[in-house]
């Protein structure tokens, strides 16, 4: 029998400007994502039933049944195109879970691209990207990959230029944050006035931040980085502090928390850089894992198909 495989990778967000809340219950978003290499490979088979196996030190975290996104993936666009959603999915995770960088929706855009291989579709890529918002607000960006900007709840996509290689430094955290509980949070510390930033301001367009990515000066990128999340990540784990502190003692150029955290991301000057960085921070313990990364990378693609 048939099988495909995909690999995905995480993301992070170089701006996250969250704005107000709208009646369906999601923020209004203006992000500037970038995908980095760091990556799920995610295999979808045929089989008579469907279900999922995940491998990798993290895979007590990832529910292995009918909920997994990836599982959800394939069940959707097996109704799209009148298909059984019989397929046994295999994730080899390496993105960090529930850390704010987009591992599960790598994973339902990589079993997303995998199925559409394994039935051999003719899906329209508008389609494809269609079915991966309706999955979740991340879907859409970790199927195109790059560095995009992206508005509504981060699901309306357009790319944005980008010249030359980031290098980044990742401090993976023990425990993760729920992105739900660290929305709520920010709308509780604005609802006590104890977040600088109001939420009208978190649609604005990150122009200068766009204009540096399109320099490829890292230098430039640096202090533009910013994420309104994180005051409300930091309140939810305030040894965050700590990490992002050590980050840049170490002589990153510049840290944030990534997405809704707790995943702390440091920019650094060059790959070099980054290794110490990496090592530096390995040996601070304030971190459970540290990777480095580059990016932007390419978004799902499939590696093996037969
Ligand atoms: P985001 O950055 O998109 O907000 P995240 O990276 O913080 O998300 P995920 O790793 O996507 O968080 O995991 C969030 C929760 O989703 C996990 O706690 C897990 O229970 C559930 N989940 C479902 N499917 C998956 C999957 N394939 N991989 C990881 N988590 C999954």
């Amino acid at each position: 029998m048939g099988g495909a495989t995909a690999r995905v990778p995480a993301k992070i967000n170089l701006h996250l400007g969250v704005g107000p809340l709208r009646d369906d219950g999601f923020h209004e978003l203006s992000t500037l994502y970038c995908a980095l290499s760091l990556f799920d490979d995610v295999t979808v088979r045929a089989d008579d039933a469907l279900s999922v196996t995940v491998r990798g030190e993290s895979r007590r975290q990832v529910p292995a049944d009918a909920t997994n996104l990836a599982a959800r993936a394939v069940v959707a666009l097996a109704r799209r195109v009148g298909a059984d959603p019989h397929a046994a999915i295999t994730i080899d995770k390496a993105i960090p879970v529930a850390g704010g960088m987009a591992g599960g929706s790598a994973d339902a855009a990589g079993a997303l691209v995998a199925a559409a291989r394994l039935w051999r579709l003719d899906i329209a890529r508008d389609d494809l990207l269609e079915i991966a918002a309706e999955l979740g607000s991340d879907v859409p960006f970790s199927v195109v990959g790059g560095a995009a900007l992206g508005t509504g709840r981060g699901e309306k996509l357009l790319p944005v230029l980008h010249r030359g290689d980031m290098h980044w430094v990742l401090a993976v955290a023990g425990t993760g944050l729920s992105t739900p509980e660290v929305y709520r949070e920010i709308d509780r510390l604005r609802a006590r006035g104890d977040d600088d930033q109001p939420a009208a301001a978190g649609t604005t367009r990150p122009d200068a931040l766009m204009q540096a990515l399109a320099s490829g000066d890292v230098h430039a990128v640096a202090p533009l980085l910013h994420n309104d999340l994180q005051p409300a990540a930091l309140s939810l784990q305030p040894l965050l502090r700590r990490t992002l502190r050590a980050g840049r003692e170490a002589g990153a150029l510049a840290g944030i928390v990534s997405g809704s955290g707790p995943t702390c991301a440091f920019l650094c000057a060059d790959a070099d850089a980054a290794v110490e960085v990496a090592a530096e921070l390995s040996g601070s313990g304030v971190a459970k894992a540290v990777r480095t990364a580059s990016g932007p990378v390419a978004g799902a693609r499939l590696i093996a198909a037969n």
